[in-house]
């Protein structure tokens, strides 16, 4: 009866999620971002896909795979598979997004694609995702079962779908859990971004500076993703995560079309932000992003070098009986997860860009402090399970779990 019912919230989530970005697309587009009750008329404003949305999207998510794979670049290893192999992978992220960046703007000053239209065809773009995502992952559901552990076979195949049926679907030596999480997501999100603040030119006559801030905030955390990309294979979405509809579809759907909802919104109601805001607003996001990165790659050089200094000093550590240490110096010792502490004032720098009289241009943060306290007491959860006693000592040392003196 239990496993019933959390087989219909993984089929409910399915359904659920999907209407989320329909709803926040069409909120923004339509009902100037305003938290309407959706009737009737608002559902009818769901676009079905179109040749262009089609033609874009396919083509799109063609090139990221072809350059994933033919593109050269450095060799890494990453967990052990389902069989014990060890992982590889080829981290060219950033060359692809160079070379797509550049084939885009060839397009764009060769006049083969107006710089708008993406933000044009937005409403039949995340239908045509949301379809397309959906195909590939019946494809990786069908994949990962074939693949999976004989632990992993006993998932329900509604628990399978939504979370995954395997660690890590491979198609040969392609990696579909670390192609889907980085190319044809995050890149497509920067394009977006991009395509908004043109749509805001032609619609407006101008850029504002709120714009160029959500911009300039968004391609520094896309480009900075792509510049540490070996930090991924130590990430718990890498190392732990089976890789299902919540993973796929989420990196795919969620994070392009909710992640560009503040310059979605900001293309049709132009914010110019005062002075003092944006100076504000760029020591929140340079803050952030400086605790983010610094914790976010102090865990990875001390798992692949435990003696490697941190603010200058050799770092502390707890042994374990499990065999990996525990860092508790650097961000390590403030909270257990002071790199979610500065990815979350990130996010909330990129919100306030958009001022403060809609709800829905807070649509990431609410998120996103839900996920992250969501997601710190799933991996407490995991550590504690996995370190035992060790785990305890270490949250003793280090009381709070996000943020130093309050959570
Ligand atoms: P972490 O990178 O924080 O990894 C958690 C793992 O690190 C634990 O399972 C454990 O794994 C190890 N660990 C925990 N504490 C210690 C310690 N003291 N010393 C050494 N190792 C430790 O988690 P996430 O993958 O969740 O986050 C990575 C980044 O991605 C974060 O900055 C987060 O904000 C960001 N993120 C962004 C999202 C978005 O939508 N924009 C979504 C999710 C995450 P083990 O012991 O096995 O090494």
């Amino acid at each position: 009866m239990k496993s019933t019912l959390r087989d219909l919230g993984y089929v409910g989530a399915c359904v659920a999620l999907p209407l989320v970005t329909w709803y926040a697309t069409i909120a923004v587009l339509h009902y100037d971002g305003a938290l309407v009750v959706p009737d009737l008329d608002f559902w009818a404003r769901v676009q079905p896909p179109s040749a262009t949305s089609v033609t874009l999207y396919l083509a799109w998510f063609g090139l990221q795979a072809l350059l994933m794979r033919l593109v050269p670049g450095r060799q890494a290893t990453g967990e052990p598979g389902a069989h014990g192999e060890v992982l590889r992978y080829t981290l060219n992220g950033l060359r692809a997004l160079g070379i797509t960046l550049g084939l885009v703007a060839t397009a764009v000053l060769g006049q083969v694609l107006p710089p708008t239209i993406l933000h044009d065809e937005a409403g039949a773009l995340v239908t045509t995702t949301n379809l397309v995502v959906l195909a590939l992952c019946i494809f990786v559901y069908r994949i990962g079962r074939a693949q999976a552990t004989q632990e992993e076979r006993e998932r329900s195949w509604a628990e399978a779908f939504f979370l995954g049926a395997t660690r890590n679907p491979r198609t040969g030596t392609f990696d579909w859990k670390f192609f889907c999480e980085s190319r044809p997501g995050m890149i497509l999100w920067l394009l977006l971004d991009l395509s908004c603040a043109a749509a805001q030119y032609a619609e407006h006559g101008v850029v504002t500076n709120s714009m160029m801030l959500v911009c300039a905030f968004q391609i520094l955390y896309v480009v900075d993703y792509f510049v540490v990309e070996e930090a991924i294979l130590t990430t718990w979405d890498i190392r732990h995560e089976p890789f299902g509809f919540m993973l796929c579809w989420g990196s795919l759907v969620w994070v392009p079309f909710t992640f560009s909802l503040q310059a979605l919104y900001l293309a049709g109601h132009p914010v110019e932000l005062p002075l003092v805001f944006v100076v504000g607003l760029v020591a929140l996001n340079t803050s952030g992003y400086y605790i983010f990165r610094s914790a976010n790659l102090q865990k990875h050089h001390f798992r692949r070098d435990p003696t490697r200094p941190i603010w200058g000093r050799v770092p502390e550590t707890i042994t374990t009986r499990r065999g990996t240490p525990l860092l508790v110096s650097g961000w390590w010792g403030k909270s257990r997860h002071a790199n979610y502490l500065g990815d979350l004032m990130m996010g909330l720098a990129w919100c306030l860009c958009c001022g403060a009289t809609r709800v829905l241009t807070f649509f990431y943060f609410i998120y996103f402090v839900i996920l992250l306290v969501h997601r710190e007491r799933r991996d407490h959860d995991h550590c504690a399970a996995k370190y035992g006693a060790d785990w305890d000592a270490y949250t003793r040392r280090v009381r709070w779990r996000i943020l130093p003196g309050v959570y």
